[in-house]
């Protein structure tokens, strides 16, 4: 039998009480509708929004709310029934399965529930990252809590709202704080780099030697792909040594200017899409031709004048893959220009010898083009953010460098390890401009 939501009891008068914001833009999410892989006993389910889904049940005394209405949110509720919850991550325009979810719970104070993923696999290898307070600090439920496509959670009284993640969120909110710590630094900008199709701000900041005139430029970006979140703390870390009053900040702050721009796929974060694959391409398959979003067409337009040649290392911050061989080290992507491949080898070399953060590198993790994924074909008509940056006057590194999810080998990783290795990476891109790039 085929549910829908007709077949749900909808309590309107409740429909006030769970009164959420909706983002109007965003693409409907349709949590309900889907067959359930299961039978449902005693299913009793009340949608409010297309986000917010509640449950009825006496053991159940404040209702069950099961919610993505919220920057970053994302799931499908597939059904409940009695303590376990079927769900999957909404692919929405993506072409192929990826692994992207957040979602929070709330009224479940006193259970143990178990998440279930009845189809793919979308849990990491550290199982799903939870956080009691509303999203401010995570930590990973940890491998134990999971068995094949489910993870259990027992709920404390206290747990009035616990957020679950594929890995640690980091959204518009979190930007907003770290730059909060810098708003009177003389040696930042922040400045907008277009809106988006949705009409959202694109952040641009401009970081280091800001007036005046710099020996090097030098361009940073991530979340080309919406879901690639680990890669923003490791860009903090190394924004955070550029801004600091330390040897190494100064040195930026008299050499370097940096453009960096955060969020590349900004509409995709905030409203919680894998961005990975999307159609007809995604925003790191959008540098040919005619650009297709408007921040990779305004970084077209802006980053050959902004460089005025001076633009010599730019580094595109991106997450690999969920699990497996690749995607569970640091790992540069080898470039299909043996000039700037030489380059990237040499960077990596240096990286691996300035590394002093818990994450572990190794310059040998580097993917040649031509290896594994990282073939012509993968590209094919397309052209990625490191191959159009590589192709500018003057560049002389151009580089992908992929930070995994969950852990670097044996390493779990956290907001501050990520963090840690992006001034790992600050510390080698001084040592490359100073030795390297004359
Ligand atoms: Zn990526």
């Amino acid at each position: 039998m085929h549910s829908n939501m007709s077949s749900y009891l909808i309590m309107p008068l409740l429909i006030g009480i769970f009164n959420y914001p909706t983002y109007a833009s965003s693409p409907l999410t349709n949590p309900a509708i889907e067959e359930p892989s299961v039978k449902h006993d005693a299913l009793e389910i009340n949608q409010f929004t297309s986000k917010t889904i509640e449950h009825k049940q006496k053991s159940y005394p404040d209702s069950l709310v099961i919610s993505t209405d919220f920057p970053g949110g994302n799931v499908i509720i597939e059904g409940i029934d009695g303590d376990t919850i079927f769900l999957r991550p909404d692919q929405r325009d993506s072409s192929t399965w990826w692994f992207y979810w957040y979602f929070r719970v709330c009224g479940a104070a006193g259970h143990t529930l178990k998440f279930q993923f009845p189809d793919k696999n979308p849990i990491g290898t550290q199982g799903p990252a939870v956080s009691t307070d509303v999203g401010h600090t995570w930590s990973w439920l940890g491998s134990k809590t999971v068995q094949g496509s489910s993870f259990t959670y027992k709920f404390e009284q206290g747990d009035k709202d616990v957020r679950f993640c594929f890995s640690i969120p980091y959204l518009e909110d979190n930007l907003r704080q770290f730059l909060q710590k810098y708003e009177n630094n003389p040696h930042l900008e922040v400045l907008e780099l277009c809106k988006t199709r949705k009409g959202r701000r694109v952040e641009c900041l401009q970081a280091g030697k800001i007036n005046g005139n710099p020996k090097y430029r030098v361009l940073l970006t991530a979340r080309h792909h919406a879901c690639e979140m680990i890669a923003s703390y490791t860009l903090e870390g190394l924004l955070e040594v550029i801004l600091t009053n330390t040897n190494s900040g100064r040195w930026f702050q008299d050499n370097v200017e940096v453009l960096a721009i955060p969020f590349v796929d900004k509409d995709g974060v905030e409203d919680g899409d894998q961005g990975k694959n999307r159609k007809p391409h995604d925003h790191n398959r959008d540098y040919n031709n005619s650009s297709i979003y408007p921040s990779v067409k305004a970084i077209r337009n802006y980053v050959p004048r902004w460089s005025n040649k001076k633009l010599k290392v730019a580094i595109d911050l991106h997450c690999p893959y969920i699990r497996g061989e690749y995607n569970e080290v640091i790992y540069i992507v080898g470039s299909s220009d043996s000039a700037i491949w030489q380059e990237q080898q040499e960077f990596a070399t240096i990286l691996e010898s300035v590394r002093e953060g818990q994450l572990p590198y190794s310059a040998k993790s580097s993917l040649p083009f031509g290896s594994a994924w990282n073939t012509a074909a993968n590209y094919g008509k397309f052209k990625s953010s490191s191959r159009w940056v590589g192709e500018q006057p003057g560049m002389r590194l151009a580089t992908t460098i992929e930070i995994p999810y969950a852990n670097v080998g044996t390493t779990v990783v956290t907001a501050d390890n990520a963090r840690a290795f992006g001034r790992d990476l600050a510390r080698a891109l001084r040592l490359y401009l100073e030795n390297s790039v004359k």
